[in-house]
């Protein structure tokens, strides 16, 4: 089984949480310290390792409770969320260029599988309907292109090969030319490895960069090699600059570290995997299929999402009855006010959340302060007020309390207030509005 101690090794991790109610900072140091382990026996890198325990700690212990869902099988999905974005998160496709050919280059360690992906890749693509051809580029060894012209000729492709005796530069550019020629929308450049990273091979490899203008330069990592990959993509990146990885032999006895170190060490994702030695044994990698696969409990995770639906359903329904009989209160005010504050720092830490595109990060510091001003204000309420903001609408010596007691003004916290009943009256409004099915009128 793929990973397979891994998946027993985190297997530890949960049935330290039998018998608890909750996770708490206590209770998730044994399990960690399991998944810790179980990690490094993967030959996951230590860097690596530590953060994603940091990770998972974190959101063990942020997390409230999910009605129904046991504190190990939450684990188990907080594990695996972290695990999914530790891999890239989404599938990452491969790029085409807008005007081919769209040219691949393929570097790696001698012996990882260079020359049967290109050949693999190629069959891949062509399955998609792109015309493909391949270089052989391989010139330390001539069995690389004699292999990879058999291959050619077993998935149908044509190989561009000019011997040994050329240097690698010279068949990019004439392998270009050729291609360019045929008008292929593909070119495949097998280039080649050496038993470690030699200044040579780099020289020749960026050689080759230049003169092929890539727009994929994809580094082939064997999956048994372990944190070792960490140096090794770190390097080819650095070197080189990859835009991804191709892992092989992923149907061996792997343990799993390269898998999880690729994507955190150098940014650059998984793209495909091998799993085989059949021509079509290529596939995309999908960070949340590994991650149900290593740990194994499909079931867990699907149960686990199918609880927290629910509850965000609930919480919505909640939210809704609250807002139609007007008992918005200060709780909820405080829960959405937080909610969009964080989905302001997200949005600086993605920029990209659409709609938020014009936000400036000077916007996102001061609704992130003007939050800090209410939570103060918000805080030293009695939980009478909180529940009902008519008491405070009603007595100007309840808001000279909670004035002095959050150090704000008298002013700010009548302005809190009448920022609530606005947003009572703009919720309503909305709710009609979304329930009678007309678009709303954007004055308020
Ligand atoms: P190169 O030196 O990097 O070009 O490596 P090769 O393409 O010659 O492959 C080395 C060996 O690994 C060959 O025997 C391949 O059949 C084998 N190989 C490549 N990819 C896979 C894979 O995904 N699974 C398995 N089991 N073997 C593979």
């Amino acid at each position: 089984e793929m990973f397979g101690q891994l998946t027993s090794g985190l297997e530890a991790a949960w049935t330290k949480l039998k018998g608890e109610d909750v996770l708490t900072k206590e209770n998730i140091v044994e399990p960690m310290r399991d998944i810790r382990r179980a990690l490094l026996e993967a030959d996951v890198s230590l860097p690596v390792v530590k953060r994603f325990i940091q990770s998972v700690s974190e959101e063990a212990v942020g997390t409230g409770v999910i009605k129904g869902v046991r504190p190990d099988q939450q684990l188990v999905k907080i594990v695996s969320d972290e695990l999914v974005k530790l891999m890239g998160g989404e599938v990452s496709e491969l790029v085409f260029a807008k005007s081919a050919p769209t040219v691949i280059l393929l570097a790696g360690l001698q012996g990882v599988g260079k020359t049967t992906v290109s050949a693999k890749l190629a069959f891949y693509l062509k399955k998609q309907g792109k015309s493909c051809m391949l270089i052989a580029g391989d010139v330390y060894r001539p069995a690389a292109i004699d292999q990879l012209v058999i291959l050619g000729k077993q998935v149908d492709v044509p190989v561009y090969a000019a011997g040994t005796q050329i240097k690698p530069a010279v068949i990019a550019r004439q392998g270009l030319a050729e291609a360019r020629k045929k008008n292929v929308d593909v070119v495949i450049m097998d280039t080649a490895g050496r038993l470690e990273i030699d200044k040579a091979m780099m020289d020749e490899l960026k050689e080759v960069k230049r003169v092929l203008n890539p727009t994929e330069v994809l580094l082939v990592v064997d999956a048994m090699t372990g944190q070792e990959a960490a140096a090794l993509v770190t390097t080819f990146n650095v070197e080189i600059g990859i835009t991804g990885a191709i892992l092989t032999k992923l149907d061996g006895d792997s343990r799993g570290g390269a898998a999880l170190t690729v994507k955190e060490v150098s940014g650059k994702p998984i793209k495909l995997v091998g799993r085989g030695e059949r021509m079509e044994d290529l596939e995309p990698f999908y960070p949340d299929r590994m991650a149900g696969r290593i740990l194994g409990m499909g079931d867990v995770l699907s149960f686990v999402e199918k609880a927290q639906e629910v509850m965000r359903q609930e919480e919505a329904e909640d939210l809704q009855k609250k807002i139609k009989s007007a008992k918005f209160d200060f709780n909820d005010f405080l829960k959405q006010t937080r909610t969009v504050a964080k989905m302001g720092s997200m949005a600086r830490v993605v920029g990209m959340i659409p709609g938020m595109g014009k936000i400036t990060p000077a916007q996102i510091r001061e609704a992130e302060k003007n939050v800090k001003i209410m939570e103060a204000m918000i805080e030293v309420m009695t939980p009478e007020e909180r529940e009902n903001p008519e008491l405070l609408a009603e007595s100007p010596p309840r808001r000279r309390r909670v004035a002095q007691g959050s150090g704000k003004t008298e002013q700010q916290v009548s302005q809190l207030v009448a920022q609530l009943f606005q947003m009572r009256v703009r919720m309503k409004n909305l709710m009609g509005v979304m329930e009678g099915g007309s678009l709303p009128s954007m004055e308020n």
